[in-house]
């Protein structure tokens, strides 16, 4: 398949649409003012520039079936012409295909931080569904969804302190790799003697951060330690990066804290007892499955009965909140055994469920191999989690897409009322600066007044992590010149 652009710049928004339609095709993108002599499998898409009017066209071809469309608009406005262009391609691919993706041309990741963006600008709701659905052929499932994710969150960005600030350590180290993982995550086995000076680094980086917060006056809200798996680490290790935070900021006002326990293969009495005093109580433990054979392919090494386990364990200990993740179109999974899944999760009525939907670029990667089909019913997969969670008393408090998923679909976070993960809320709609630390982690710095929005990565590996150590304290210092200090 040939992706023939007049223009270069219409790339990003326009191969995206195309793999919305054709998510398994490898495609040749070329640049050339017609689509004449062109044989095979071809989209077009041409925009020119005549006085005062743009005129658009796409023409694509599949199998022998042809569509287009054209038009002609009095604008020169660069993300008009786009829009419009992408909502040809759309329809044109919607008509050879018989696929009608539910997030339209939406590609972006934060569909709901959109919404409240044509909310600040003045748009009324109804205003805002005409523009999602005429414009950005958006279905009304998912804009009633991407709504009422905004209706929940209105509260908890309400309850934000400009002056505050999360923080985020980072513990890339996994038992082993899941087969559809995309993350820095490196086993422990392999990664083993880099441990002890890795955890020294991220306890040395968090006592310079804490010292610099404090310099430039912001106060901790929530702390979310994340992976990889951080309770693959030895219990004392965690002890140690535990109280190391509570020694370097003040814990006092803290409203969340989260610990990612991930893999039900590392939780152990020992390690929840060192999360819960260390001052925890939400966390996390993740089966993505409720079968067997589909954690065997995915190479999880857990079992249900270990998840199982693991979640009574947490449950004694007392936490606030226990948030599960589950994914739908999961290599072998099917819908029977997702319903499955999805059921069995909210029998054990968990605070949080994370519904994500499988990556298709992490799909195909295992696809290589032979071993997975990427025609998963992950539309019919969550479209039955969010019927069942939603008579089930759970509401959407966050939702995020990520490039390449399955169906075109998202991930959304399903809290009890007043469950909610603030963190999770803030981290997704940019809207109070988070402090990471730790290989493969990256700070967001918010000015809301100011309209400033800045990042700054880590080193993504351990071993660089380690290596350059100096060099990314020197970088921290990014921090304080954004909010205004003399770099010492
Ligand atoms: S537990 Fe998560 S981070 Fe670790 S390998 Fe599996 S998917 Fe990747």
């Amino acid at each position: 398949m040939k992706l023939i652009l007049s223009s270069l710049d219409l790339k990003y928004e326009l191969e995206a649409v195309v793999k919305l339609f054709l998510p398994a095709q490898s495609f040749k993108l070329t640049v050339a003012s017609t689509h004449e002599g062109q044989e095979g499998d071809i989209c077009f898409v041409k925009r020119e520039k005549k006085a005062l009017m743009t005129s658009l066209f796409v023409y694509c071809r599949l199998d022998g079936q042809v569509a287009n469309e054209a038009g002609v608009i009095l604008s020169e406005n660069e993300s008009e012409c786009e829009l419009k262009l992408a909502a040809y391609l759309y329809r044109c691919l919607s008509k050879l295909t018989g696929k009608k993706p539910q997030w339209g041309i939406i590609t972006g990741i934060r569909p709901v931080k959109q919404i409240n963006a044509m909310a600040a600008a003045g748009l009324t709701d109804e205003q805002i569904r005409d523009r999602l659905k005429e414009v950005y052929l958006c279905s009304d499932k998912k804009i009633n969804m991407a709504f009422a994710v905004a209706k929940v969150q209105e509260d908890i960005l309400a309850s934000l302190d400009d002056n505050t600030f999360s923080l985020y350590v980072s513990i890339p180290f996994c038992t082993s790799r899941c087969s559809y993982c995309s993350f820095v995550s490196q086993s422990v086995e392999s990664s083993l003697p880099l441990i002890p000076s890795y955890v020294s680094n991220l306890c040395a980086e968090i006592r310079y951060t804490g010292q610099l917060m404090q310099k430039i006056g912001k106060r901790l809200d929530t702390v979310y330690i994340g992976g990889g798996t951080p309770t693959a680490i030895d219990a004392a290790y965690l002890e140690a990066i535990m109280k190391t935070i509570s020694e370097s900021f003040d814990m006092s006002q803290v409203r969340e804290y989260t610990v990612e326990a991930g893999r039900a293969d590392t939780v152990t009495e020992q390690k929840l007892r060192v999360i819960y005093d260390g001052g925890a109580r939400r966390i996390s433990i993740n089966p993505q499955t409720l079968s067997d054979d589909v954690l065997k392919a995915i190479g999880r090494k857990h079992t249900v009965e270990q998840f199982f386990k693991a979640y009574e364990m947490a449950k004694g200990f007392g936490f606030d909140v226990i948030n599960t993740d589950i994914i739908a179109g999961l290599p072998t999974d099917d819908f029977d055994s997702f319903k499955r899944t999805v059921d069995g999760i909210i029998s054990l009525a968990p605070e949080n469920i994370t519904v994500h939907t499988l990556s298709i670029k992490r799909a195909a990667n295992l696809n290589h191999s032979g071993e997975y089909d990427l025609n998963a019913d992950a539309e019919k997969m969550i479209d039955y989690a969010c019927d069942r969670l939603i008579v089930s008393g759970y509401f959407p408090y966050y939702l995020y897409r990520q490039k390449d998923q399955l169906d075109g679909q998202e991930n959304i976070g399903w809290a009890l009322p007043g469950r909610e993960g603030l963190y999770n809320v803030y981290i997704m709609e940019e809207n109070q600066t988070i402090i990471a630390v730790g290989a493969g982690a990256s700070t967001k710095l918010v000015d809301r007044s100011g309209g400033r929005l800045q990042r700054i990565f880590n080193y993504k590996f351990p071993l660089e992590y380690n290596k350059h150590f100096d060099l990314m304290i020197e970088k921290k210092n990014e921090v304080g010149e954004f909010f205004g200090l003399e770099r010492a």
